[in-house]
């Protein structure tokens, strides 16, 4: 690594203790940057890293509600507005108890480049709570929601900042979010993505995240002339990103054969065919129930609860092809990544957000395996939703086709342009410098022309 990546990193470090995920992503990105860096000494000079580090605004709020049995409850909402060089602030709401300033930046961070990317006109941004909604009632998911958009209501706006759902925010919070801000704004528009389609919501928005991923896996597969035809897909994850990648692997003739979720694991040999997913479906975004309940119905299946003595997961050593972990961050270490490439996968994509450690990005660089990383591969997810704001601006519907199109389309560029940068900075076939010099670049290039603000 260069001594300007290494001094910036220190000095990440110092000023944001605590945040090990946002250094983490940091210094991915300052390592690959290091090589524009040097060709291009003005973005140096105008600090554009330094200033793409800093968020532009980060707002922490009390988010107090009354549960269902009366009695007061009080959650911590965030929203990060890292940067708006591009476009409105853009980025989904996470509700999930792990939730933390450092999470949340990291994530900020990584949107930046993986809106830029998309081609579209959209700044970086994340937002979130420590809420839980496991195992909660509408009721109490509703009266969360809207106390935290009583605060949230403030600072958004379809020209300002345009969040949507991630993990443990859904269809249904949505809804509910989408509700309040009408209610206190006394307007309807594109505040939000991934809306309702009777309601301003875009066709293939919800599996968009999902489809995008495979499709940027073909694309990756299709320069080692390569088809999804026959593979065997090992899946993380249950929810939105991973039952949406398993609808494509499987349209695409490809076999996922494992699912998972915080408890645990099901490996599936026999694969899992269209009627199993009806059943994860079902069993997630209906019953909200959990991934073990799988291996009762189907016979073929084994479960394996998380063993948190172990220090890999076994989800990544099975035997397979290609590999596409869509549950959360950090969820492939150094010792996952060998399993992987030594039971002989050749490509990953990511479907969630930095779901590799460093060290474990590393293996699979020096591997020289097709490895797809989060802010290129499951930038469809955004894609759509750039897609869902532009068809509110005309209030005009497209057809699931037109947008299926666009968003082969998108990902299409993404992966030339990941091609492309790696190339023309001297590492081809590295992905992971594509994406983030790709990104980076055209933010550079608006914050240089709109001064130092
Ligand atoms: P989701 O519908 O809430 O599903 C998340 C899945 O991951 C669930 O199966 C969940 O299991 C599992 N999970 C969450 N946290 C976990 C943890 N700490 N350990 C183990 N498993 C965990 O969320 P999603 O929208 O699919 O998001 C999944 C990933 O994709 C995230 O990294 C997200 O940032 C990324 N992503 C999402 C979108 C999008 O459009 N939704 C776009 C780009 C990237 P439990 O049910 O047990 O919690």
């Amino acid at each position: 690594m260069s001594q300007y990546a290494n001094d910036l990193i220190a000095e990440v470090k110092a000023k944001n203790p605590a945040e090990p995920e946002f250094h983490q992503a940091v210094q991915e990105v300052a390592e690959s940057l290091s090589l524009v860096l040097e060709r291009h000494p003005e973005y140096r000079t105008a600090r554009i890293l330094e200033r793409i580090i800093e968020p532009e605004r980060v707002i922490m709020f009390r988010v107090p509600w009354v549960d269902d049995q009366g009695d007061v409850q009080i959650n911590r909402g965030y929203r990060i507005e890292m940067n708006s060089a591009i476009g409105p602030y853009k980025g989904g709401l996470r509700f999930h108890p792990s939730v933390t300033l450092g999470i949340l930046k990291f994530l900020a961070f990584e949107q930046v480049f993986k809106n830029s990317l998309t081609t579209l006109p959209m700044g970086g941004g994340k937002g979130g709570s420590d809420f839980d909604p496991k195992g909660k009632s509408d009721l109490k998911i509703m009266r969360f929601c809207q106390a935290f958009m009583s605060e949230l209501a403030r600072h958004i706006g379809p020209d300002t900042d345009v969040p949507a759902g991630d993990i443990g925010v859904g269809g249904r919070e949505i809804g509910y979010l989408f509700g309040q801000y009408k209610k206190l704004r006394n307007e309807f528009t594109g505040v939000l993505t991934g809306k309702g389609l009777n309601w301003g919501g875009s066709l293939i928005r919800p599996e968009a995240t999902g489809y995008g991923a495979v499709y940027f896996a073909a694309e990756m597969l299709s320069t080692r002339g390569k088809t999804l035809e026959g593979k065997v897909c090992l899946v993380s994850g249950s929810g939105n990103v991973a039952q949406y990648t398993i609808e494509k692997i499987l349209q695409l003739g490809g076999k996922a054969v494992t699912v998972s979720d915080s408890d645990g694991y099901i490996y599936d040999e026999a694969g899992i065919t269209t009627e199993k997913l009806a059943h994860i479906m079902e069993l997630k975004n209906v019953r909200r129930d959990r991934i073990k309940e799988y291996a009762t119905k189907y016979k073929t299946a084994v479960y394996t609860p998380v063993n948190p003595k172990l220090d890999y997961n076994p989800l990544w050593s099975h035997k397979a092809d290609c590999a596409f972990p869509s549950a959360t961050q950090n969820e492939i270490n150094g010792k996952d990544a060998q399993n992987l490439v030594r039971n002989g996968a050749y490509l990953v994509a990511e479907g969630a957000n930095m779901p590799t450690t460093l060290d474990g990005v590393r293996v699979f660089l020096d591997a020289k395996i097709l490895y797809g990383p989060g802010k290129a591969a499951n930038a469809g997810g955004v894609a759509v939703s750039g897609l869902e704001m532009a068809q509110n601006s005309m209030r005009l519907p497209w057809t699931r086709d037109e947008v299926d199109n666009r968003l082969r389309m998108i990902m299409k560029s993404i992966h030339s342009t990941c091609v492309q940068m790696a190339d023309r900075f001297g590492t081809p076939g590295n992905y992971v410098n594509g994406a983030n010099i790709g990104g980076f670049l055209k933010v550079a290039d608006a914050m240089m022309d709109q001064g130092v603000v």
